[in-house]
């Protein structure tokens, strides 16, 4: 259990010199919280905080990647210039553009499509502009958001799509990086309204787990974000209904590997379907093996804890159109069947006459 730390637990650790042994996941009472405060201690706050593991309680708050976890929004204008031009920030500029290039080279995006984000602070995000190809990204195109989408620092606009990045931050306190674009298979399932199936490829199921679709809202309007928001406690990758595909992860670059396997995980499926053979699934004892797996690696998956009977479950998933292949010496039966065709002209007479009248 985590222990709560009381205000004479936080003037013990002052009178001890012993404030940085406060873990950043530490349950602290509110009066404890006035304390730090009054000694000048800066601490991110655990609700909806970005899960940075500071590295000590008391002096400055640098996280792992080497960002100031002291800088907010609402920060003197000349602190968050300094932040957005600090080594570290230049660092995951130079991924975003890294991962802009893959996006662009694996045709994942189009035109000036796609955007990328990555949390910086509690509410300040780096995100890619508008109108500018993911391909060809430079470190001094991107921008400074707070969590409003209020742009803070950058000479290029702030991507249009920024509300939903911002959203599933809100929403999800681990999702410190997103990644969104239009890989046109994947897509392709989000066009026609299709889950992909599971149970086929064990990749797809340990990284990301069931991919489900949020229903169509207008690009960039805050509607679109909520939609998505809603799934993303359960789900690190959604296809996003007549548009494409976000997902989530603690980086940038892990956030485009699930973009990866997403993409290449419809392609494989849409291929499978077009063998003209119903699709082979592994069994659900198969899946419960690979469930146990990411338990141990600590990747949460509402499956954990289903029935077995209950896992490999597809009952949307329609494989579509397979190669019909006739049977010998026989004819087709749907088409000329001569009952189905008397029925057929019943109905259009009917229909007919209806419309004389
Ligand atoms: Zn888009």
């Amino acid at each position: 259990m985590k222990k709560v730390y009381s205000v004479k637990d936080i003037d013990d650790l002052h009178r001890s010199g012993a404030l940085g042994s406060i873990p950043a996941d530490a349950v602290i009472t509110p009066s404890a919280r006035d304390r730090l405060n009054e000694l000048g201690v800066q601490r991110a706050r655990r609700t909806g905080a970005a899960p940075a593991s500071a590295s000590s309680a008391g002096g400055g708050s640098v996280d792992e990647r080497g960002i100031d976890q002291s800088v907010r929004a609402n920060s003197p204008k000349a602190d968050l210039e300094r932040l957005f031009n600090s080594p570290a920030v230049h660092e995951l500029k130079e991924q975003i553009c890294d991962v802009g290039r893959r996006l662009w080279q694996r045709a994942y995006v189009d035109g000036n499509g796609g955007n990328l984000s990555i949390r910086l602070t509690e509410d300040v995000v780096l995100c890619t502009p508008t109108l500018v190809s993911k391909g060809f990204m430079k470190p001094e195109d991107l921008c400074l958001v707070d969590l409003d989408g209020n742009q803070l620092a950058g000479v290029k606009n702030r991507t249009s799509e920024i509300l939903m990045h911002l959203s599933i931050m809100k929403a999800q306190p681990k999702a410190r990086a997103v990644s969104h674009a239009h890989p046109p298979y994947a897509t392709g399932f989000a066009v026609a309204g299709v889950q992909p199936p599971t149970c086929m490829i064990p990749e797809i199921e340990v990284f990301i787990g069931r991919v489900p679709i949020a229903p169509y809202e207008t690009p960039g309007t805050p509607e679109m974000g909520l939609k998505v928001a809603e799934l993303v406690d359960k789900h690190n990758t959604v296809l996003m209904e007549n548009h494409g595909v976000v997902s989530w992860s603690n980086t940038i670059e892990d956030a485009y590997f699930k973009m990866e396997i997403v993409e290449a995980y419809c392609r494989t499926v849409l291929v499978t379907t077009q063998l003209g053979v119903q699709p082979k699934q592994f069994s659900p004892k198969h899946l419960k093996d690979l469930l146990d797996i990411k338990q141990k690696l600590g990747v949460p998956d509402p499956r954990i804890g289903l029935k077995e009977c209950e896992l490999c479950d597809n009952d949307e998933w329609r494989p579509g159109v397979t190669c019909a292949v006739p049977a010998k010496g026989g004819e087709s039966t749907s088409a000329t069947d001569p009952e189905a065709e008397t029925v057929v002209k019943a109905v259009t007479d009917e229909i007919l006459n209806r419309l004389k009248g």
